[in-house]
């Protein structure tokens, strides 16, 4: 078998392993696994292409993918190790802007390569030659567009910038503007190439995706994040076809539908259009009147909050970002534990965009041994909240925002949240009286059965823990003396 037939050969097994990947990605308990067969496509599909490329490079250039290799590959394992999990989506966001600079590189040098007549050593003409230009000019829009728009969103993501929408006068007709302006430059492209015209194409696709990703805001920002995934796959697509490789093509497109797709299955559970997604028509600003006076909040403390909870009988918890960031989720399972002994229902309500990153929530309680059974969804749980004693929310803000169901005029109106609201008494662990990610006052707050336990989430939780402790001491030392 030639090195060629034989790479080809690893490029469907490395194709294969990567959509085992996805399959074991998609749940829980196969996770793991998930992740292992993604590595291990990607050891098959790295060496398939150095295999490959050894037939037409010197021994330098091989030199070279060695070094480049060794350094990304440090680069890469370097900051994984040393990520937060709450800064994954900005590190997802990075990884993303650099598929996309790739793929407009891969696009440039795909029409430099044909300008210097040495299309791989083949001369491109007539049609075929049209269609290449025409790879050349949509490679570079998507990677630019990509490029940019994941460099915006690393930048709000990170709260380096704000992440209140941008709302330039006709935003939408800029957006448009950009693509008819794409599409006609495409047709004179293909007609007549110069690289006057994809300067200007790359200009345009690196403004429209700062523009489309700066637009959206508020807590629409999640969809984003998956947006850009599903574009870094279209642009790894476009380069595959430019550079006549299948595993890229395939890849590429894997990336892009499922990241298409999980951006649907997002909307959807934030009841927002996917179309509006893709036009970064959506995240209008907060309107005056949401930041208004909204009266006086009432404060608890732990021990306050213990005798709640021991009185109780049934608690609902509903996590959000603070419990990521306070790294409270051991103590949270271990005071859901010990309600669960004393006869108290426990059970915790997930948001589908709580946190940094979909699914982060799981992930946490899972960490901390939490029981599969008692995590539910918000659509299984919402309507238990008028049921239920106490209702405890640690760390979670817009999720639970009142505001969202109540306020058209806010930004977050429409967002299906907990409706915690409705419980006989809130508990809401934060640390001040500060907006949530989308930087929109929370109402919840200021209600009457709604109580805030200021403080770090894991530190207030260990508090409610001794206190509890120390209730059950007199009945206990009650107890002895009886004997
Ligand atoms: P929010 O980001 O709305 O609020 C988090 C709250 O945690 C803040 O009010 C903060 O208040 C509090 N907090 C921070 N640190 C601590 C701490 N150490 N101890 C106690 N409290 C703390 O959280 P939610 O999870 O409710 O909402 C997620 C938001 O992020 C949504 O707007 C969502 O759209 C967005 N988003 C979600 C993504 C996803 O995929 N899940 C991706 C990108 C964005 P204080 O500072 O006063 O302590």
């Amino acid at each position: 078998m030639t090195t060629v037939t034989a790479s080809e050969a690893a490029y469907v097994v490395a194709a294969l392993l990567f959509i085992l990947s996805l399959a074991g990605l998609s749940q829980h308990r196969t996770s793991r696994s998930g992740v292992v067969w993604g590595i291990a496509g990607m050891v098959v599909a790295l060496a398939a292409t150095v295999g490959l490329a050894s037939k037409s490079i010197t021994a330098t250039g091989l030199v070279l993918i060695a070094v480049a290799t060794a350094v990304g590959a440090g680069i890469g394992l370097w900051r994984a190790r040393v990520v937060e999990m709450t800064g994954m989506p900005e590190l997802i966001a990075i990884m993303h802007s650099l598929v996309g600079l790739a793929a407009a590189f891969v696009g440039w040098n795909g029409y430099l390569d044909v300008d210097a007549g040495s299309h791989g050593g083949e001369e491109l003409t007539g049609s075929l030659l049209g269609i290449h230009h025409a790879e050349v000019f949509i490679g570079v829009f998507i990677g630019a567009v990509t490029f940019t728009g994941s460099v915006v969103a690393y930048l709000k993501l990170s709260a380096r910038i704000n992440s209140r929408p941008l709302t330039l006068p006709g935003k939408h007709v800029l957006n448009v503007g950009a693509l008819v302006a794409f599409v006609a430059l495409t047709v004179a492209f293909v007609a007549r190439p110069h690289i006057g015209l994809l300067i200007a194409v790359t200009l345009i696709a690196l403004a429209l995706g700062a523009h489309l990703v700066a637009s959206i805001g508020g807590g629409d920002m999640p969809v984003v994040v998956s947006m850009l995934n599903s574009y870094s796959g279209w642009a790894a697509a476009a380069s595959g076809f430019l550079l006549a490789n299948n595993l890229l093509i395939v890849t590429g497109a894997l990336v892009g539908s499922s990241g298409a797709y999980l951006s649907y299955i997002m909307c959807k559970a934030m009841n927002r259009s996917f179309i509006s997604v893709i036009a970064g028509g959506f995240g209008t600003p907060a309107a005056a009147a949401d930041e208004g006076e909204q009266g006086e909040h009432r404060e608890i403390s732990a021990e306050e909050t213990a005798e709640l909870l021991r009185d109780a009988s049934s608690v609902i918890i509903t996590p959000g970002y603070g419990m990521a960031v306070a790294q409270a989720q051991y103590p949270v399972a271990e005071l859901a534990r010990k309600l669960r002994e004393r006869g108290v229902e426990v059970r915790f309500g997930i948001h589908p965009v709580a946190g940094r990153l979909p699914g982060h929530m799981n992930v946490l309680l899972a960490e901390a041994n939490v029981p599969y059974d008692i995590v539910l969804e918000m659509d299984e749980i919402n309507d238990d909240f008028a049921a239920t004693s106490v209702v405890l929310v640690i760390g979670a803000n817009d999720t639970v925002n009142p505001a969202a169901t109540d306020n058209p005029a806010s930004p977050i109106a429409g967002m299906p949240v907990l409706h915690v609201w409705e419980a006989a008494n809130v508990v809401v662990f934060k640390r001040s009286m500060a907006a949530g990610y989308a930087g929109v006052q929370n109402p919840l707050f200021f209600r009457e059965n709604s109580q805030m336990l200021f403080g770090d989430a894991k530190q207030r939780v260990e508090d409610i823990l001794r206190s509890l402790d120390a209730l059950d001491t007199p009945v206990r030392e009650m107890a002895g003396s009886t004997r």
